[in-house]
């Protein structure tokens, strides 16, 4: 491990903190005793002819997930620019939180005293956290966008965005890392990640994984899928040392994460060596080239075991969607809905289109007709338009209702056509109306 002066990171409370009563009461957590594991499982209901892709519940401690689901991200323990019972109307069944930014404000010592994620954004429905690798490992390189980026003729391992410093360095042990809030020396491993997502304590959390880019060399690709079987290991054990140390406190399931890029060898081998180890469920994660996205998440769950729970990490381009979960992810997450909208974008069944454009100063329809969303039932074009056009806070919230329930919309729709057997001709005429216009996402 290389020798940095490190920050010293506060894992408990201070002396006399007064701690807030707890609200909610997640099943399987008992006073003086681990979390009762069977409080979190996975039932298939209906399964698609030919392919990976079902329906199903997952039962965690804060209630059930109906999948295939979407997944809203509430990043720092909020949506942004949307309060939860405004996301519960939205028929959000569960919230991702991200475990690197709650890691690095308030702190993990601040999510442990608040009695956890659930508690402290109040919010009595599932949770999840990411391991906090795919951010600590993006600090400074070029691949934030990992799906959309053009790899034409570029093989290297050490991409940097033209401008930035390096400030992640990944060695055997683990990742050390400059705080982009303070420029302070920070350190992540197995253990670590295992530790600050107990002290925000999701229902589900990922295993600390490294992330490669497609620009990575096959070689690298080989060695990052070793090191990442390597620390899956150590969060299976450090998990299970922590489950039973931390009494009274609900089951965190813990789902490991498969790597390996656009290659079907490394995608099967890293998919049954995760696959192999004591893991609730598994995450789909890293480089995906999205003309493929859909063989890749194939491979993968050719050699999962196909009894356990699957999240594909950070999509949500509509046909991507399809994709997933016709070849077997269950959940889904992705802040692209959020982001586009606060950039004055929506999606309707029609398209993506720019809600901004002065052709819709006049326009007194809702943004979408069928829509039941909150603000499709309550205001027009029109009005939204001119309150993003003007910078009001609240354009980003009615905007961001809507295309998250918009996406929360196509996953119960997927999930009713699995469920009635018309799939395949549901995915055909949605996709087609969808891009009719050239739209992009
Ligand atoms: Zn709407």
């Amino acid at each position: 491990m290389p020798h940095y002066n490190y920050v010293r990171v506060e894992t408990s409370a201070p002396e006399g903190t007064v701690f807030p009563q707890p609200k909610f009461s997640p099943r399987g957590a008992v006073p003086g005793k681990p979390g009762d594991r069977s409080a979190f499982s996975f039932k298939i209901n209906t399964r698609l002819d030919g392919k990976h892709g079902r329906t199903g519940v997952i039962h965690t401690p804060h209630g059930d997930i109906q999948t295939p689901c979407f997944i809203p991200v509430a990043t720092q323990a909020t949506m942004k620019a949307v309060t939860i019972p405004q996301m519960k109307d939205n028929g959000a069944q569960a919230l991702l939180s991200n475990a690197f930014h709650l890691y690095e404000r308030p702190g993990e010592a601040v999510m442990n005293a608040a009695g956890g994620l659930n508690e402290f954004m109040n919010w009595d429905k599932p949770t999840f956290t990411d391991s906090g690798g795919f951010q600590v490992m993006s600090l400074g390189a070029g691949f934030k966008k990992t799906l959309a980026m053009d790899i034409e003729g570029m093989k290297n391992d050490d991409v940097i965005a033209d401008g930035k410093e390096r400030l992640a360095f990944v060695d055997e042990d683990g990742v050390s890392f400059k705080s982009p809030l303070n420029g302070g020396m920070h350190r992540f491993s197995a253990e670590i990640s295992m530790r600050v997502q107990h002290n925000i304590g999701a229902d589900i959390m990922f295993a600390f994984d490294e992330l490669t880019t497609l620009m990575n060399t096959r070689k690298y690709q080989e060695e990052s899928v070793d090191r990442t079987f390597r620390w899956a290991q150590r969060c299976v054990a450090e998990h299970k040392r922590l489950t039973e140390e931390r009494l009274g406190k609900p089951y965190q399931a813990l789902f490991g994460v498969v790597q390996g890029a656009n290659y079907e060898d490394l995608r099967r081998k890293a998919a049954s060596q995760i696959g192999s180890l004591d893991f609730d469920g598994f995450g789909l994660g890293g480089a995906i080239e999205k003309n493929i996205l859909g063989d890749i998440v194939s491979w993968i769950c050719d050699e999962l075991p196909e009894n356990k729970p699957r999240h594909l990490l950070g999509i949500a381009a509509v046909d991507d969607i399809f994709a997933g979960a016709e070849n077997g992810a269950d959940t889904f997450d992705c802040v692209a809905p959020a982001r586009t909208a606060r950039n004055g974008a929506v999606f309707t069944k029609d398209g993506r289109w720019n809600i901004k454009r002065a052709a819709l100063k006049f326009d007194f329809r809702p943004i979408e007709e069928d829509c039941d969303c909150y603000t499709c039932r309550n205001y027009t074009r029109a009005y939204v338009s001119h309150l993003l056009r003007s910078g009001e806070m609240t354009g980003a919230t009615l905007a961001t209702i809507h295309n998250e329930r918009f996406f929360i919309r196509l996953l119960d729709d997927i999930r009713a056509s699995i469920d009635g057997g018309y799939f395949f001709e549901f995915k055909e005429s949605y996709l087609a109306r969808f891009y009719a216009k050239g739209s992009k996402g």
